[in-house]
């Protein structure tokens, strides 16, 4: 550990390295600045959003560990954006600097099976799944789970992609050929279909001192597995609003993780919570606290990692938050004369389809 994380709270000046340069990375390093940190970003192409707004950056491969030790080297703390970071580099960093998250919270959330095995295990409800390797396997587990069922890689899989619905046992052999999983040596998981009434997700934060907040629960509406939509605060019960934070609280104090997670659930028709997800960093869900909260998820991202105060997390305003994908950030100047929205664009060059390009929160009074 850095000398100056042997103190409780990270000096003012000092560096957070941010593996990751896509907006999550951008976001979190403009609330390092407006904290008075400095950031290093270290990913792949000088055209990421993080990597435009970065005056430190390493451009190397998250395997090259040469260019790893050295970011280490001009950095007091580090932490990332997204999961898909080789599990063994971020090891050699955890190594030789202070990382947040741990990596034992990265590994899980790398691995959809690893990670319903976790969150099962606490006694926290999942999907029906099983563990799948090849089309045999899947054959057989078809007959346990059912159908309709989804089949999902096990790792690197995002915004729906690797994933396939299987509606009959006699798609088997075609999923499991078009699933991506068969030239992935990170095998399968295949899921039972929750027909959910809604879905929701939970943010929490905590500290280098175990102290944990949680924002409220939103609801999330995808379109083709992409968020499109958040809803800020989701319209559930209180017991469901408890039941939400409870399970998020648990997740992030077991894991022992120092800075964010987020806990994705699916509600299902007669109430129950089911977490279908959960990622140790940023989420596309909380967005809307940029603009509805006095305290942001990056913000409160970087009190944890730098030991300050968490603060309040509460809600200013009720928001709703809208992706803006592939060519709908052709509409972005509408906003503009909208009072009560609040736009947010991450700067980068091609609008390709499915690729998250800006996001428009709407704020209105808490009635
Ligand atoms: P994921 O990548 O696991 O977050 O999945 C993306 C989206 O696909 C989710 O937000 C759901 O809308 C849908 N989905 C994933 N898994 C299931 C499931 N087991 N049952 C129903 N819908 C699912």
């Amino acid at each position: 550990m850095s000398e100056k994380l042997m103190t409780s709270t990270l000096p003012q000046g000092s560096t957070i390295g941010i593996l990751g340069g896509g907006q999550l990375g951008r976001m979190t390093a403009l609330a390092a600045a407006r904290l008075g940190y400095q950031y290093h970003i270290f990913c792949q192409s000088p055209d990421e959003p993080a990597a435009q707004i970065a005056h430190n950056k390493t451009i190397a491969s998250f395997e090259d560990m040469v260019a790893l030790k050295s970011f280490a080297e001009t950095v007091d703390l580090v932490t990332l954006e997204f999961e898909n970071i080789p599990l063994s580099s971020f090891k050699y960093l955890e190594s030789i600097i202070e990382v947040r998250p741990n990596s034992h919270a990265l590994s899980i959330s790398q691995d959809r099976v690893k990670e319903k095995n976790f969150i099962s295990d606490l006694g926290i409800e999942v999907a029906p799944f099983r563990s799948v390797n090849n089309a045999a396997d899947l054959n057989s587990m078809l007959t346990e789970l059912g159908t309709p069922s989804i089949l999902k890689t096990a790792r690197m899989g995002y915004d729906g992609k690797g994933q396939i619905r299987i509606d009959k046992e006699s798609q088997t052999q075609e999923a499991w050929n078009a699933s991506g999983a068969c030239n992935d040596t990170g095998g399968a998981i295949l899921e039972g279909l929750i027909n959910f009434e809604r879905e929701i997700s939970v943010i929490s934060a905590r500290g280098s001192n175990g102290d944990i907040v949680s924002y409220i629960p939103v609801e999330n509406i995808h379109k083709n597995h992409i968020l499109n939509k958040t809803i800020a605060p989701a319209p559930i019960s209180p017991e469901q609003v408890e039941n939400a934070m409870q399970i998020s609280h648990c997740l992030i104090e077991n894991l022992k993780l120092i800075g964010l997670l987020a806990v994705e659930m699916f509600i299902t028709k007669d109430g129950r919570l089911l977490v279908n997800e959960i990622a140790p960093r940023p989420h596309n869900s909380g967005h809307w606290t940029l603009d509805a909260c006095a305290i942001s998820q990056f913000d409160l991202l970087i009190r944890a990692l730098c030991g300050l105060p968490l603060g309040s997390v509460k809600r200013s305003a009720n928001a709703t938050m809208q992706n803006l994908i592939g060519d709908n950030i052709n509409d972005w100047q509408d906003y503009l004369l909208d009072p009560t929205a609040h736009l947010h664009i991450y700067g980068k060059s091609k609008a390709r389809k499915g690729r998250k390009m800006g996001h428009v929160t709407w704020i209105s009074s808490i009635t």
